[in-house]
């Protein structure tokens, strides 16, 4: 089947198709009694499994792990992902009993630790942020932005302002037209300055009593800080909308921006990115929402309340958009969070925000001669380059974004944001050591000059992959569902 399927899956054939008749990986006496079988109908039917050794299984499996890339075995510069690395001591911590065998339907009596971790996390959350309230409920990122619309929504409806448009810039994350839409809100795309962030007057032009208010990223998807937010914010308040911000990028400014204070209503982030839970690989995740004074009616519920030491959940909010989780969130990656600002207090969350701001600089700088940089000027935690110097060569992003994964690196994001034609987003957080980001400094340079002397490896590439260059489009066009 490996091979039909495609023949360039040059892997670990399928279990199913390994084995030997007569082969097996146990033994035990001889059975001395008759076969029974629970369902009639199964009698003398066979299960079609292969014949293995034990030796067999546990190497069918080993090399299989070893195909999978991941942060444990490279650098994974995937921009606008924050693909950093976690310390495994908060992993440690969440498998400890009391965390990991928490259940949701126990007592608030005897969860009080549990509810006290969830109300502090808000806390420091909100301290990070310079809000006045958190709810942890929203298990992603977009599904916070959801939470953080529903409640622009519910703000305008309890004062009877009827709005139906948002305004969201270019370089917002896509993400963001997504979640306005699903509370009715018409998206109103802005552009960004040749500087590639926003300026006041193109806000002011288009905001008017019918718009809700602003969804932008900060900093934005070109990994660029919105400068202009607290301008933008007073026109937006002048007209009787909310700022919300798309904040799942605070590791480039934990600790140094309290996007609170500069005229964000509600923001959302991403745990599962800047606080110490790994992204990607489907979950679990959680995307926090914190707003200001304004907007605590609105909340989730239930929400944790203190009183006289003691943690109880209340739902008595009669303006709350309701429950948006079963229970209260993805407890697992809370207590990871809780761990990690715990152990990095103030003092290191800011130095770790500086730290993945420098090694993004750094790229910049050294890849700037090679690859084209489309606005050229500080950045925050990730840069954004394209293919343009290397179009002369027919060479595109794809062939050196695949070209890299032959010399040990995950590609960076590719084609997005979609503001950069062919665009190659790079992002190598604070967790990577310079001499790692060195030997990726050095990967691209000689992919760049590889587009000039020998494409033909770049167009081939990946080379050295077990799988190689895929057909992008033919599993989701064509799928084999069954054989
Ligand atoms: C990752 C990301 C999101 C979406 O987060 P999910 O948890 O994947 O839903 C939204 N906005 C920005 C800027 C992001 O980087």
């Amino acid at each position: 089947m490996t091979k039909k399927l495609d023949d360039n899956l040059n892997v670990e054939p399928l279990i199913m198709e390994k084995g030997k008749k007569g082969r097996c990986a146990y033994s035990m006496p001889k059975r001395d009694i008759e076969n029974f079988y629970l369902n009639k109908d199964l009698k003398g039917s066979e299960l079609n499994l292969p014949d293995l050794c034990e030796i067999d299984i546990v190497r069918h499996y080993t090399r299989l792990s070893q195909l999978n890339f991941g942060l444990d075995t490279g650098m994974y510069p995937l921009g606008s992902c924050t693909m950093k690395y976690n310390p495994k001591l908060n992993e440690q911590l969440l498998a400890c009993s009391g965390f990991s065998k928490a259940h949701p339907l126990v007592p608030e009596t005897l969860s009080q630790g549990a509810l006290q971790l969830i109300y502090e996390l808000e806390q420091y959350l909100c301290l990070i942020t310079g809000t006045d309230a958190c709810s942890l409920q929203p298990s992603a990122g977009a599904q916070g932005e959801l939470v953080g619309m529903l409640m622009i929504c519910a703000f305008h409806k309890a004062k009877k302002n009827v709005k139906s448009k948002i305004i969201i810039p270019d370089t917002a994350h896509g993400t963001n037209p997504a979640s306005a839409s699903l509370c009715g809100l018409h998206p109103v795309q802005i552009k960004s300055n040749k500087n590639g962030i926003l300026v006041p007057e193109t806000v002011d032009k288009v905001m008017d009593d019918q718009t809700a208010g602003i969804m932008l990223t900060n900093p934005n998807t070109l990994g660029l800080f919105e400068e202009n937010i607290l301008e933008i914010s007073q026109i937006v308040h002048s007209k009787g909308g909310q700022v919300y911000c798309d904040g799942a990028n605070l590791n480039a400014v934990m600790g140094i921006v309290e996007l609170g204070k500069i005229g964000v209503d509600v923001l959302h982030l991403n745990l599962h990115k800047t606080f110490s839970a790994p992204h990607g690989g489907g979950g679990p995740g959680s995307g926090p929402v914190c707003v200001k004074k304004h907007l605590i009616p609105f909340l989730p519920v239930p929400r944790i309340i203190k009183e006289n030491n003691t943690y109880t959940f209340c739902e008595n909010f009669p303006e709350t958009i309701g429950r948006i989780h079963p229970f209260f969130g993805n407890f697992g990656v809370m207590v990871k969070a809780y761990a990690y600002i715990r152990t990095m207090g103030a003092k290191y969350l800011k130095k770790a925000s500086q730290l993945a701001v420098l090694n993004a600089n750094y790229i910049k700088e050294c890849l700037k001669e090679v690859f084209y940089l489309p606005y050229d000027r500080p950045c925050l935690h990730e840069c954004v380059f394209s293919d343009k110097f290397q179009a002369k060569y027919k060479i595109t992003t794809l062939d050196i974004c695949k070209r890299l994964m032959d010399f040990g690196f995950h590609p960076p994001t590719v084609y997005f944001p979609l503001v950069v034609n062919g665009a190659i987003m790079i992002e190598p957080t604070e967790t990577e050591s310079k001499e790692s980001i060195d030997r990726l400094i050095d990967a691209f340079k000689t992919i760049a000059n590889e587009a000039k002397d020998n494409p033909d490896i770049l167009k081939k590439a990946p080379n050295t992959c077990p799988v190689k260059r895929l057909d992008e489009t033919k599993a989701a066009r064509q799928p084999l569902l069954s054989e």
